[in-house]
């Protein structure tokens, strides 16, 4: 047994006693590119990375359900029959709002076959840092208890319970990227989300072959999801879409821009843009990779951070000093990435730069007198799995 699989181990038996019936493990992921674009039917293109949450579970005799993490102090428990996603709350809300989901859904022999469980979380994967941690707690637990009350259900199926759960109890509107990536992740592939049809492909990054790598830059800043910058962002969305007289801004392509621009106040133009040139960012990328490989996709990501920052005004400071100091260090691109105010940045650089490219944002953050970033590589890793 690896590491990471005896110390998750190790966890439960100190929470629950005895051995888990298996575990299971999800990672987090990091947005290539593609932001805010899963909301509005668009493209998006996340990896899923080498950071992981493993859950350690047993199916009891009862209807309990108790959940512990080692990042957080204490067992919580409810029973399977007064799981309330108004009663949820803390960090219990995003494994117990799993089993909501999947309960809810439930029903005849699948309900019958759902007993308690007792669930035990460790994990590497940073929280509140844009990579989605909580998408990795989701699909871990939505996995196991697929397994433990052999419920059948497909990937993508998992996907969209464990938005459910984010969107309805934790009551974060997020859109169903974070857990696609994390269910359907694999190694030096990115993954195609189309979120209007929900089609997924995978697609080769040829990282490893062309000696070029993923930085991650924490900017350690705070965001929040739940917050009313993501809120209110998707609904200048809505708005824009409304006035435009389509289902989604998926609709809309860069030749639509004239009419946007006719039809639109000057705020929510720009908020339409970034979706529109975002969503053919996405694909460009996509068809840069496959015909020229990695190298060639650098400045997608840094007209989507542009986007991001002037038209979207997701960026802060923070992630714009870590972009800009990763360009003019020679990274083959740089965005901001995730939800945005705050959080992380990416560059794509080569291997052999990586260290210099770090080293000079850390200076350039400690010239700023901004907290020091935490940086570190990721490289796109398989999805969620069964481990033993
Ligand atoms: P992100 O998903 O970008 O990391 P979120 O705010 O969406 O940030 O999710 C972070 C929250 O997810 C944490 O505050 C916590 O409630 C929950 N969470 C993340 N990792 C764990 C973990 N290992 N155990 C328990 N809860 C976790
Ligand atoms: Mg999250």
């Amino acid at each position: 047994m690896n590491k990471v699989l005896q110390l998750g181990s190790e966890y439960f038996s100190s929470q629950f006693g005895g051995a888990p019936d298996g575990l299971w493990s999800a990672p987090g992921r990091v947005n290539l590119i593609g932001e805010h674009t899963d909301y509005n039917g668009g493209f998006a293109f996340p990896i899923a990375i080498d950071k992981r949450t493993t859950v350690a579970a047993r199916a009891r005799a009862d209807r309990l359900l108790r959940v512990a993490s080692s990042s957080f102090p204490g067992v919580v428990e409810v029973s399977l029959d007064d799981l309330d996603p108004d009663a949820l709350a803390g960090w219990a809300a995003y494994p117990l709002g799993v089993a909501w989901a999947i309960a809810g859904g439930a029903s005849g022999s699948a309900a019958s076959r759902m007993s308690g469980v007792d669930l035990a979380l460790t994990s590497d994967v940073p929280a509140g840092a844009g990579l989605s941690s909580s998408a990795a707690v989701e699909c871990a637990v939505a996995l196991a208890l697929n397994d433990l009350w052999e419920l059948g259900l497909d990937r993508q199926e998992l996907a969209r319970i464990g938005q459910l759960a984010e969107n309805r109890v934790v009551g974060a509107p997020t859109g169903i990227m974070d857990q696609s990536a994390s269910l359907l992740g694999e190694t030096d592939h990115g993954i195609l989300l189309d979120c209007q049809s929900l089609l997924t492909e995978t697609v080769a990054l040829g990282f490893a072959g062309a000696g070029v790598g993923l930085l991650v830059i924490d900017t350690r800043t705070s965001h929040s999801h739940a917050d009313g910058g993501y809120a209110s962002r998707r609904r200048s969305c809505e708005d824009g879409a409304r006035r435009l007289g389509v289902g989604s801004l998926r609709a809309l392509r860069p030749d639509d821009l004239p009419r946007a621009a006719a039809q639109l106040d000057g705020q929510t133009y720009r908020r339409v843009r970034h979706i529109i040139t975002e969503n053919q960012r996405v694909l460009d990328t996509v068809a840069a990779l496959r015909t020229s490989g990695p190298g060639a996709i650098g400045p997608f990501l840094d007209e989507s951070h542009l986007s991001m920052r002037d038209d979207f005004e997701i960026s802060t400071p923070e992630l714009d000093l870590a972009v800009a100091s990763a360009q003019e260090l020679g990274a083959l691109g740089a965005r901001m990435t995730g939800g945005g105010f705050g959080g992380a940045a990416l560059a794509l650089v080569r291997n052999d730069d990586a260290r210099k490219v770090a080293a000079g944002i850390t200076r350039d953050f400690a010239r700023a007198r901004y907290t020091a970033p935490h940086i570190f590589p990721v490289t796109a890793s398989e999805g969620a799995r069964r481990e033993l």
